[in-house]
């Protein structure tokens, strides 16, 4: 496969210091290609080109015209599901089944807020006893710092490039430096969709060098980063300097709450699913599992049979339900889990992985059993297909363990008592809960969460809110009074 370069300006170059960084299978942990490896020097590149497009031509485009190659890019998108899915399964080892998913939603992002824009670019406008107009409008803010991580990483990145290029910013983005190849692909799409140069940028690279970079430049008026949360509590103090206006979607340790009168078989899918899909490398998968007593035997049986037949494998392969974890690096870590789950005295149940797929970063589907919330492997995110279960009495005792960790990103109920199913949702510490459901969400509504997991939100009007900068315009109607300071009495 072709090398990867940096978009910059619309042109595709390479680092200014020609170097570049191997790009790893990680299915074969062969090399794919080597990427362009940015640094400050092309960060400052990048944000002058998006600087200049900002102040020019995009800048003074009429919002319907800017809107057109919004629709431009999802209709691109579409055209390129089949090409673009398995490319993201490749690079990240996520299943194929999976992706293609992924890759529909971020056409139809870009079309949500392209009609979200047309809507509400006006805002308030209030009369003020017939003598005043005050009214509201919503501008771009400017030069937007996007810095993604490498779980799904294209529909991470479109989440935040569709409002911001939506509402007018121009776009700096630093995708995760373990998945680039999909980044690639969309700078090759918004280069066809032939926007602007300089409005759509991308800079490959390391977040230490390019990440930093970004973050630190004063031309860049806002970051909306993804990551873990050691990440962005230092991007968040490391804006300060330059006051940057900063999103942070962190890290999560989402509990899913089982109640014995729960539609068993519909939680059963819900428990598995929501921590083995995505190879469990997403932030809102459901990494603790809290059982009622009475049906805690019955539904860790039903568990382990499940675990015994999820199809681990070829990320490419349609069947393929659970595939390799992104970069060993990343798989040594969560190796590096299940020991310490051992030395805590959790019992492990795990799946199986094949033979011949030795070569791939291969963690089996485990079940950590045995785990008391206090354990490290309770309390860390591991953001690998590894679940720790536990059980519980009541409701009272749940909620405790629900929100004894430090993370709020979001949790799962599972009961058919539905003040209950309220009742301890609201109660549940976290940004989003599902009740009987996993990880539907609405385009309109707002994903993210709170305590060490976040710092704003994602999604419908709050992306809309956070990409634009709200000004204010007082107009007189009348010749109404204003004091005449230093004017002499006749
Ligand atoms: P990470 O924090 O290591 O990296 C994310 C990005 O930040 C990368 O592009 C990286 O290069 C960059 N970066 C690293 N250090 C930087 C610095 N000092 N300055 C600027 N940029 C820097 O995260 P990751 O390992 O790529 O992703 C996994 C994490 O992301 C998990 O914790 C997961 O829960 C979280 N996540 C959260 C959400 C959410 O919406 N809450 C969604 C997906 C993933």
């Amino acid at each position: 496969m072709k090398d990867i370069q940096l978009y910059i300006n619309g042109e595709f170059v390479n680092a200014t210091s020609g170097k570049t960084f191997e790009n790893i299978n990680p299915f074969t942990n062969e090399i794919i290609n080597h990427v362009a490896e940015g640094d400050v020097a092309d960060v400052e590149k990048a944000v002058a080109a998006a600087n200049r497009a900002f102040h020019g031509e995009w800048g003074q485009l009429k919002v319907s015209e800017r809107l057109k190659y919004i629709h431009k890019i999802a209709d691109l998108i579409d055209q390129h599901i089949e090409e673009i899915a398995p490319l993201e399964s490749l690079d990240t080892g996520l299943p194929i089944s999976q992706t293609k998913n992924m890759v529909a939603r971020a056409a139809q992002n870009f079309r949500f807020y392209a009609e979200m824009v047309s809507n509400r670019l006006v805002g308030e406008a209030y009369q003020v006893d017939g003598e005043f107009i005050n009214y509201t409008i919503h501008k771009p803010v400017g030069v937007a710092g996007l810095i993604t991580p490498w779980n799904a990483p294209f529909m991470l990145e479109t989440w935040k490039i569709a409002p911001a290029l939506a509402t007018g910013n121009t776009v700096v983005l630093k995708p995760g430096e373990w998945s680039p190849i999909t980044a690639n692909r969309l700078a090759e799409i918004i280069d066809k969709a032939e926007l602007p140069k300089g409005v759509f940028n991308v800079v490959h690279g390391f977040g230490e060098t390019a990440g930093a970079g970004l973050v630190a430049h004063p031309d860049v008026k806002l970051i909306s980063f993804t990551g873990e949360t050691t990440t962005g509590s230092e991007i968040i103090k490391n804006g300060a300097d330059t006051l940057k206006r900063v999103s942070a979607e962190l890290g999560g340790k989402s509990p899913i709450i089982v109640f014995d009168d729960a539609d068993f078989e519909r939680a059963l899918d819900a428990a598995t699913w929501g921590i083995f899909s995505f190879n469990g490398e997403r932030c809102t998968a459901n990494s603790r599992l809290f059982i009622q007593e009475s049906i805690y035997e019955k539904f860790v049986d039903a568990l382990k049979e499940r675990i015994t037949n999820i199809v681990v494998g070829d990320p490419l392969d349609p069947q393929t339900e659970v595939g390799p974890l992104i970069h060993v690096e990343h798989f040594n870590n969560v190796k590096k889990y299940i020991q310490i789950a051992k030395e805590e005295g959790a019992e492990l149940y795990s799946g199986e992985v094949p033979s011949e797929f030795e070569k791939g970063n291969f963690v089996p589907p485990t079940l950590l059993l045995n785990v008391k919330n206090q354990m490290k492997v309770a309390q860390e995110e591991i953001f690998g297909p590894v679940m720790a279960v536990m059980k519980f009495k009541d409701e009272e005792e749940v909620i405790k363990l629900a929100n004894d960790t430090k993370y709020g990103l979001a949790g799962y109920v599972w009961t058919n008592d539905l003040k209950r199913g309220h009742r301890v949702a609201q109660a549940v510490d976290a940004g989003m809960l599902w009740i009987n459901s996993q990880n539907v969400r609405d385009l309109r509504i707002p994903f993210g969460g709170s305590k060490y997991s976040g710092m704003g939100r994602e999604g419908g009007h709050y992306a809309f809110d956070f990409y634009t900068e709200t000004q204010v315009i007082h107009v007189a109607l009348s010749d109404h009074h204003i004091p005449q300071f230093g004017k002499k009495k006749s």
